[in-house]
């Protein structure tokens, strides 16, 4: 892999199905892993086996269906832990094993009740053990950015010779700063021995709204691997949202020579299915997915648009998927318009349905003047 190459891993279905309201089922995690698949994100972090007989199932599922994408499993420092995500990826064509400890003083001495050396020996003896049953071994450092930099030096060179191939760098609690997470990047590569050895990670929560600056900010300074999610949705104010790092590493390639493999005209879709499953839509102004995203409302920059679309625009709203929607469905739309827009909201149905829904849509359209995507989505929803 080129240097400037930038893993994208989307926790969508582990860390962003942890915030209130975003639970999903299987068939929805399913649905979610096919357009996961579709778009190339490089590693799906399919859920947390260890913690429920539902999510053990998941991740099982997922293994068997993710064509392109690692399938990663979450577990904390212990055995039973690591055999749950053992067991659970033995299906995927290439599966990876996450486990992570606390490292910051207070999460070792509360939450933990361990001593820094007893850290130390857990990760040895975890990395280890997920080792010797893949290949694929991720570690992360929770509560990294509230970590001792001697301690988190020490703990990454453990992990690492223990066999673990990505290091993952969280600020868990959504706390540093651009300036400060790209400096601990820096730190680790100066002065961890073998950090040659692995590939390292950011992992960023968004409780100041630095997410996205945060995980470009780790990018700058070493790391190769993004844990991001669609929408930013995850614990507390979310995680870094997977559209935006991808968007800005492309837009701005003058000052981020990066490249991800992300299938970029697919976002909106990701966005729109995730609303979907989750009954929540991001709000209108959220950047690159947001319905107002590509929306140009006064004078000055509607006739700016019309006599070229640089004059406002930094990226095209067909880059990023935006379906448009000057296109009206009302009661007077044929049968084309109507399968055309059910199709780019990723709903291709058969002949008998679609004249179902065809059916619905017109009765709808006799009470409703203007037919939106969540009606469409109502109606495909209730066949
Ligand atoms: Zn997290």
């Amino acid at each position: 892999m080129a240097n400037n190459d930038i893993i994208i891993f989307d926790t969508t279905l582990r860390d962003g199905e942890q915030s209130p309201g975003c639970s999903m089922n299987l068939s929805e995690k399913m649905m979610m892993t096919e357009i996961l698949n579709e778009m190339k994100v490089d590693v799906i972090e399919a859920g947390f086996p260890a913690a429920s007989e539902g999510d053990f199932k998941s991740v099982l599922e997922i293994s068997k269906n993710s064509e392109y994408s690692v399938v990663a499993g979450l577990c904390r420092a212990m055995e039973s832990d690591i055999d749950a995500v053992i067991n659970s990826i033995k299906p995927a064509k290439r599966g990876r094993i996450h486990s992570f400890i606390s490292t910051s003083p207070l999460h070792m001495k509360y939450k933990l009740q361990k001593t820094p050396e007893q850290v130390l020996e857990l990760i040895e003896k975890s990395v280890s053990y997920a080792k010797a049953h893949c290949d694929d071994v991720e570690w992360s450092a929770e509560d990294a950015t509230r970590t001792e930099d001697d301690f988190l030096c020490r703990a990454v060179e453990t992990a690492i010779n223990a066999g673990a191939t990505t290091i993952n760098i969280p600020d868990t609690v959504g706390y540093t700063i651009p300036e400060e997470y790209e400096a601990l990047f820096k730190m680790l590569v100066n002065r961890v021995p073998n950090i040659d050895k692995a590939i390292l990670s950011t992992h960023c929560h968004n409780d100041l709204g630095l997410g996205v600056a945060n995980s470009i900010a780790g990018i700058q300074g070493g790391a190769r691997q993004v844990e991001c999610t669609i929408n930013g949705i995850g614990e507390r104010a979310g995680n870094a949202a997977l559209e935006e790092i991808v968007m800005a590493l492309r837009v701005r390639q003058d000052k981020l020579p990066y490249k991800t493999n992300i299938v970029t005209e697919k976002l909106c879709l990701a966005s729109k299915k995730l609303s979907e499953v989750t009954g929540f839509n991001p709000q209108p102004n959220k950047a690159i997915v947001g319905a107002n995203a590509f929306a140009h409302e006064s004078g000055i920059h509607q006739d700016g648009m019309l006599k070229h679309s640089n004059t406002y625009e930094i990226m095209t709203p067909e880059s990023v998927g935006q379906i448009k929607t000057d296109l009206v469905l009302g009661k007077h739309s044929g049968r084309n318009a109507f399968n055309d827009r059910l199709k780019t909201l990723g709903h291709a149905l058969d002949q008998d349905n679609l004249n179902l829904a065809f059916a619905k849509f017109k009765t709808l359209a006799d009470e409703k003047k203007d037919i939106n995507d969540a009606d469409l989505i109502g109606i495909v929803k209730s066949l």
